[in-house]
């Protein structure tokens, strides 16, 4: 980047933290699509003319409001919600609602940043918002979490609607708590509608959209690697999390002949030196979604190695796959990584790289790093494709969601080569992915004219 691009960086994100003040997620997802933005701008004076960017960093609403509850003991809880509706220039806002006690307006905030960029990413309708509160579901008994849920609803339906806003689940919010939420949007507005994704098959829910995240990141991966004539098969893999987006990435991993060595969760890693099989996996996801346990107990029940309070990123590993929350792979962890090998990131989960280890993967020639705008895109591609079908009126059969998936993932892996590829061939997937985002809503916003 030239000196004056870099003035130009500078000063923008001047303005973006004294408006955002606190928000340091939401600065760091900004800051790592304007690096892209300013520069591919230079020749487009048009787009820095009307601040598209600007306007881009500025959500078009926030709406907070108070959660009021009753646990099991009869005792009055209170939590805050929050919706980001960020920008719904090409289609309704569509995001994830997250229940995490991290969950505050500027984690929101670059949630639904990110959000805009990747939904534009999967050529489908959708503008990008997101939601959530910080409420804790760990420990909460399902009556607690059913009333938390309905509480939360009781004020986020006036925002919401099909053509207006249509949430889905994120970090602690899984089928359960959709169920939840859309049966008390249902009941207050007595309409049958699609206004979540994620529903269960026997309401109006799609086919792979459970599976469809950690899904997709393995279809990125299998593009990344087969446009550099490689292959999964065979390759150790590391995986963070032991969530939705986690299992059913090691699940398609197993399936596609790969060795998943590790997952995880906040308490720590565990080992499988012979790789895990699917067994393995059904038992976590029983573990996680129903028991509602810890990881450390699938080491206790097949012999696995658990390491308290460690990340996966230690052990060595070809194919790393962050799937479990922001910056959970640091410039150490990074430094290990690529001193153990690695050939690829795949990110699962939202922004899980900080900006040093970013720039450490990115100044290795020989590792592919997809970021999460692009990798984890399939979740909200099949959600897209749930809101079709709930139009409709109708459910597509599992292989042909699948296979408009894996198109879906094809196409982004080509829009991130198209913008990416630098001189010598090596591709910068942040870039190519940033650009390819960025187009298709700038020019939406330019053709509705100045609001
Ligand atoms: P889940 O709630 O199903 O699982 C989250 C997993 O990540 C759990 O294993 C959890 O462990 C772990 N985790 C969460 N927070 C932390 C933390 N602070 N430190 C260490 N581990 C943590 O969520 P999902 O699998 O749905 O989401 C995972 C990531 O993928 C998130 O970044 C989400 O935004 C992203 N994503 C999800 C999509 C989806 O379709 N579900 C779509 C696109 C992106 P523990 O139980 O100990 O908290």
């Amino acid at each position: 980047m030239g000196v004056d691009k870099a003035e130009d960086l500078n000063t923008f994100m001047e303005g973006v933290v004294a408006r955002n003040p606190g928000e340091p997620e939401f600065h760091q997802a900004v800051h790592e699509v304007a690096m892209d933005i300013i520069p591919y701008m230079a020749d487009k004076p048009i787009y820095k003319d009307l601040r598209i960017l600007e306007r881009m960093t500025e959500p078009d609403r926030v709406v907070s409001f108070r959660v009021v509850w009753e646990d099991d003991k009869g005792e009055l809880r209170v939590n805050r919600g929050f919706r980001v509706q960020q920008n719904n220039a090409i289609g309704p806002y569509k995001g994830g609602i997250r229940f995490h006690p991290s969950v505050n307006q500027g984690v929101l905030k670059f949630l639904a940043f990110e959000q805009v960029f990747k939904n534009s990413l999967t050529g489908l309708p959708m503008g990008g918002g997101k939601g959530g509160s910080n409420f804790d579901p760990k420990g909460r008994s399902d009556r607690e979490v059913m009333r938390f849920c309905q509480a939360f609803m009781t004020e986020l339906h006036r925002h919401i609607g099909p053509d207006t806003d249509v949430p889905a689940g994120d970090i602690g919010v899984g089928s359960r708590e959709v169920g939840y939420l859309f049966g008390q949007y249902k009941r207050l507005v007595n309409r049958f509608e699609g206004v979540l994704t994620g529903k269960a098959l026997a309401f109006g829910g799609s086919h792979v959209r459970t599976e469809a995240t950690g899904y997709g990141a393995v279809y990125m991966m299998e593009e990344m690697l087969s446009h550099h004539n490689e292959h999964l098969e065979g390759r150790s893999c590391l995986i963070s999390g032991s969530g939705n987006v986690a299992t059913y990435c090691a699940q398609k991993l197993i399936e596609n002949g790969a060795k998943v060595l590790t997952l995880s969760d906040s308490n720590g890693v565990i080992y499988a030196r012979e790789g895990l099989r699917q067994e393995h996996i059904d038992w976590v996801k029983d573990l996680k979604n129903g028991r509602r346990g810890r990881i450390e107990e699938a080491a206790k029940e097949f012999g696995f190695n658990f390491r308290e309070g460690k990340k996966p990123w230690g052990y060595k590993g070809e194919l790393a796959f962050p799937c479990a929350t922001q910056n959970e792979i640091n410039e150490s962890d990074a430094r290990s990584l690529i001193k153990q090998g690695v050939r690829a990131i795949c990110e699962g989960a939202n922004m899980p790289t900080t900006p040093e280890a970013i720039k450490l993967f990115g100044a290795q020639k020989n590792v592919l790093h997809a970021p999460s705008k692009a990798a984890n895109a399939g979740g909200v591609s099949v959600s897209g494709l749930e809101m079709s079908q709930n139009s409709l009126r109708l459910q597509w059969s599992e292989s042909e969601v699948n296979e408009r998936l894996r198109k879906i993932m094809k196409d982004i892996h080509s829009e991130c080569i198209e913008h990416g590829v630098q001189k010598g061939g090596h591709v910068d997937y942040f870039k190519g992915a940033n650009i390819a985002g960025f187009t298709k809503v700038a020019n939406a916003m330019m053709a509705y004219g100045v609001m």
